[in-house]
């Protein structure tokens, strides 16, 4: 029975054209799925596991035994990881099944997938767009219907943004309540492992068994893990299951020049919260608008010492030269997109003496004040906040090359990133045919409240749907 979950999965990526030829979903299938799945249901001995025989992919920046985590780039071609990440552990434990590694920006950097080695991802609503990033494979393998449950990563909006463009679900937990042990430091002091998926309900299972604390990852928090599909459960009871909630629109999320089709959406999105019994209030999150230059100061500055182990000695590939510095540079060089070697450029620029205190310290201090615009509206009464995920919907391949305004991708997402809070993007309706994404924001380990709007509001949207016009 269970092998069979993951045949159909083989099957409709078989059917929807997931090959490098078509969507470019995958870079890697694992080839032990079908014998994975079968061993699994032959040796349980109790009740069947929450993922029992269930497929998931997982982004090549997670480690997997069985296949290569390339982080999308040349300079890990090959490279096989000795150890697998918790989180794969864990879902493996729970039933689950690893089906591939999804395609992904190099490292991931970038919003819209285009940057891997492996040539762009395409998005399955639209394939002449792009799916987002950096974790477009998992995003386009959820959207294609081929897995429910995806895992991708998240420095600045990663999972969140690629799960508005394509239509689905996406969540960046609290940061410390997932493990990062096996997943490829990109910047430390804000990735965390994220899960799309198919539903909230979805997201929440998922949640609920990769997070919490693992003595292999010093930063993971020891927190009880509450149970979140209760809270999913909670927020589709009854016809207001959020009254006394209150949810905080803040004005600099929804600035002048917002598309016209996203404002709309999240208009009526708004309402429907409204609808389901939470009260909308106007607040303010002031220092917003620093969160992308603080961004690609911090985050860049991390990149570049984190990536500094990837010298062509003790992971991947080699260019052989005649001296080591010669070869670390040809190595890296070669091993490198033109991307990843940008941030690396920034990053040792902002630490450089000199410059450490006039670029990194400042940011850091400005990344204090984003934060605290968090703190202010979470103690001022607000229980949650509500916000477009991205600022438009998905983009034609190829259609931005300037690297600014792809960063600007991020402006609604990196907030949650630099001032650790969880936020997950629900899709909400149509914009010209393509989706959009609605963000829900929590306070730090405010997970249950987040999963229970986000189920409410799904539920609501899904009904309004069945019953109206279609959008
Ligand atoms: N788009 C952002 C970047 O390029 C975020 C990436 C991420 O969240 N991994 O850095």
């Amino acid at each position: 029975m269970t092998a069979s979950l993951v045949r159909a999965a083989l099957d409709r990526a078989a059917a929807v054209g997931a090959g490098r030829e078509g969507l470019n979903i995958f870079v890697a299938m694992n080839p032990d799925a079908e014998a994975d799945a079968e061993s699994a249901a032959a040796s349980r001995t109790g009740d069947p596991q929450p993922l029992e025989g269930v497929p998931v992919a997982v982004k090549d920046n997670i480690a997997t035994l069985e296949t290569p985590t390339t982080c999308g780039s040349r300079i890990l071609a090959g490279y096989v990881s000795p150890f697998e990440a918790t989180v794969v552990e864990r879902l493996r434990a729970a039933g689950a099944v690893v089906l591939g590694k999804t395609n992904m920006d190099e490292f991931a950097m970038g919003s819209s997938t285009e940057h891997s080695a492996y040539g762009p991802t395409r998005n399955p609503r639209d394939p002449s767009r792009v799916p987002g990033g950096s974790s477009g494979g998992s995003a386009a393998a959820v959207a294609a219907g081929i897995v429910r449950i995806a895992l991708g990563s998240e420095t600045g909006g990663s999972v969140r943004q690629p799960a508005s463009f394509c239509g689905v679900v996406g969540v960046k937990p609290t940061y410390g309540r997932v493990s990062r042990y096996g997943l490829v430091a990109f910047a430390s002091s804000v990735d965390q492992v994220g899960v799309l998926s198919q539903s909230v309900e979805d997201a929440a299972l998922a949640m609920g068994v990769i997070a919490g604390r693992d003595p292999r990852d010093a930063t993971s928090g020891g927190q009880e893990v509450p149970d979140y599909r209760a809270a999913v459960r909670r927020g589709a009871t009854g016809a207001t299951p959020l009254a006394g909630v209150v949810v905080g629109r803040p004005r600099e999320y929804f600035p002048d020049g917002l598309d016209g089709g996203v404002r709309e959406r999240c208009e009526i999105a708004l309402n429907m919260l409204a609808k389901l019994g939470a009260t909308i209030r106007d607040v303010s999150l002031p220092h917003t608008a620093y969160a992308i230059p603080v961004y690609y100061i911090i985050v860049p500055a991390e990149a570049s010492s984190n990536l500094a182990r990837f010298e062509g000695v003790r992971y991947g590939a080699r260019v052989q030269a005649e001296t080591v510095t010669a070869m670390y540079d040809a190595t890296r060089s070669r091993g490198f997109g033109a991307e990843v070697t940008r941030r690396i450029l920034l990053g040792t620029y902002v630490l450089s003496a000199g410059y450490y205190d006039a670029y990194y310290r400042r940011a850091q201090d400005v990344q204090a004040l984003i934060t605290a615009d968090f703190h202010r509206v979470f103690a001022d009464g607000i229980d949650l906040l509500f916000t477009p995920t991205a600022p438009t919907t998905a983009f034609k391949l190829g259609s931005i090359s300037d690297p600014y305004e792809m960063y600007l991708n991020d402006v609604f997402t990196a907030t949650a990133n630099l001032s650790g809070v969880p936020a997950i993007s629900v899709p909400i309706g149509n914009s010209g045919g393509l989706p959009v994404g609605g963000q829900i924001i929590a306070p730090h380990f405010g997970e249950s409240s987040m999963f229970a709007a986000a189920a409410a509001l799904e539920g609501a949207l899904r009904a309004a749907a069945r019953s109206g016009p279609a959008s």
